[in-house]
C-alpha cells in the first residue's frame, strides 16, 4: 500500500510539473500571440423582438501549432501573469474599430476582467479606445462580474460613474453565480443585467433555477434595468424567458460567435 501511495504521489507531483510546464508554453506564446495578430474577436449577436440590437465580443486565439484555443484556456493565465491587460487594451481598441466599421447602430460588448477594471488607467483605455476608432461611446457596453463590487467598494463605484460619464453602457455579467444580493444592484449604475447561462439550462427542470430567473426578472422591473438571458439554446426556453419578462436574448439559438467579417455576411 505504502509503495502504491508513494507511486501515486509521484504520478501527482509528475502531473503537476505538467500543467506548470504547460502553462509557462502557454504564456511565452501568449507573449507572441498579441504582438503576432493571433488573437481575434468573435461576435455572438444579442437580440430583442426587433431583431440583432448588438454583439458580444468573444476572444479567440488562433494559435499557429495547437490551432484554435478558447478563452477559458488563456484568459485565466493572462490574468496570472499580467498580460490581462495589454489583451484587454487589445480587445477594447479591436472592438471599437469593428463595430465602427459595421455601418449600423449596433452595439458592442466588451468583456473586462476584474484585474483590468482595479488598474487605474482602465477609464483612459476606454477613452483611447472610443478616440482611436470614433466610434459613440453609447455602442460601447463593458461586461463586468459580480466580484468587482465585492471589495474596495466606493473606487469601484467611481470608476464604473467614470465610464457613465464617458457615455459607455455596464452590464453585469453571469449575474447569480457570485455572492452579491440583488440589493447590490441599487447602489451601482448597470445598464443591463446577464443573467447566467446556467440558470437558463437548468429551467426546465429545476425549479429553483426558475424561481431565480423570476426573482431577478422581477427585480429589474421595479429599477428600470434590462435583462439579457445567456445560454438561450432553443425555441422552448425562448418562449418561456420571454413570459419571464427578459427582454434580450443571447444564444446558439440565435446566432454563434462568428468573426467580424462572416457577421456582415449573416445579415446580407
Ligand atoms: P461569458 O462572458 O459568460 O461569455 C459567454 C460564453 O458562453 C461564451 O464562451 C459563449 O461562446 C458561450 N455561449 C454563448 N451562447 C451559448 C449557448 O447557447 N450555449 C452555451 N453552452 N454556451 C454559449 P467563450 O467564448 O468560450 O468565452 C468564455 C468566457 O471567457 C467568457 O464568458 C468570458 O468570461 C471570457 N472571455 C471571452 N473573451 C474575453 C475577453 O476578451 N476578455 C476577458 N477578460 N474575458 C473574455
Ligand atoms: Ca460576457
Ligand atoms: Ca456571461
Ligand atoms: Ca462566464
Amino acid at each position: 500500500a505504502k509503495r502504491n501511495g508513494r507511486n501515486r504521489f509521484e504520478h501527482f507531483t509528475i502531473e503537476m510539473d505538467n500543467q506548470a510546464r504547460s502553462r509557462r508554453v502557454i504564456e511565452n506564446d501568449l507573449r507572441d500571440a498579441i504582438s503576432g495578430r493571433q488573437l481575434k474577436l468573435y461576435y455572438q449577436p444579442i437580440t430583442n423582438e426587433q431583431g440583432i440590437i448588438g454583439y458580444e465580443a468573444l476572444m479567440r486565439w488562433h494559435h499557429p501549432i495547437k490551432g484554435l484555443i478558447m478563452p477559458n484556456d488563456f484568459i485565466p493565465i493572462a490574468e496570472e501573469t499580467g498580460l490581462i491587460h495589454m489583451l484587454g487594451a487589445y480587445a477594447l481598441y479591436e472592438a471599437c474599430r469593428e463595430a465602427q466599421s459595421w455601418n449600423t447602430e449596433q452595439s458592442v460588448s466588451v468583456n473586462l476582467s476584474p484585474l483590468q477594471f482595479k488598474n487605474s488607467s482602465l477609464v483612459s483605455v476606454v477613452e483611447g479606445a472610443l478616440r482611436e476608432s470614433g466610434l459613440a461611446p453609447h455602442r460601447l457596453e463593458v461586461e463586468i462580474t459580480e466580484s468587482v463590487l465585492l471589495d474596495d467598494t466606493l473606487g469601484n463605484i467611481r470608476t464604473l460613474q467614470s465610464l457613465k460619464t464617458l457615455g459607455v453602457q455596464i452590464a453585469l455579467d453571469d449575474f447569480g453565480t457570485g455572492y452579491s444580493s440583488l440589493s447590490y444592484l441599487r447602489s451601482f449604475p448597470f445598464d443591463k443585467i446577464k443573467i447566467d447561462k446556467s440558470f437558463i439550462n437548468d429551467m426546465g427542470d429545476s425549479r429553483e433555477a426558475l424561481a431565480i430567473i423570476r426573482a431577478i426578472t422581477g427585480m429589474s422591473r421595479s429599477l428600470d434595468i434590462q435583462i439579457t438571458a445567456e445560454g438561450v439554446e432553443n425555441g422552448e426556453q425562448f418562449a418561456k424567458l420571454r413570459e419571464e419578462g427578459c427582454t434580450l436574448f443571447q444564444g446558439y439559438f440565435f446566432g454563434r460567435p462568428q468573426p467580424s467579417e462572416l457577421r456582415l455576411k449573416e445579415l446580407e
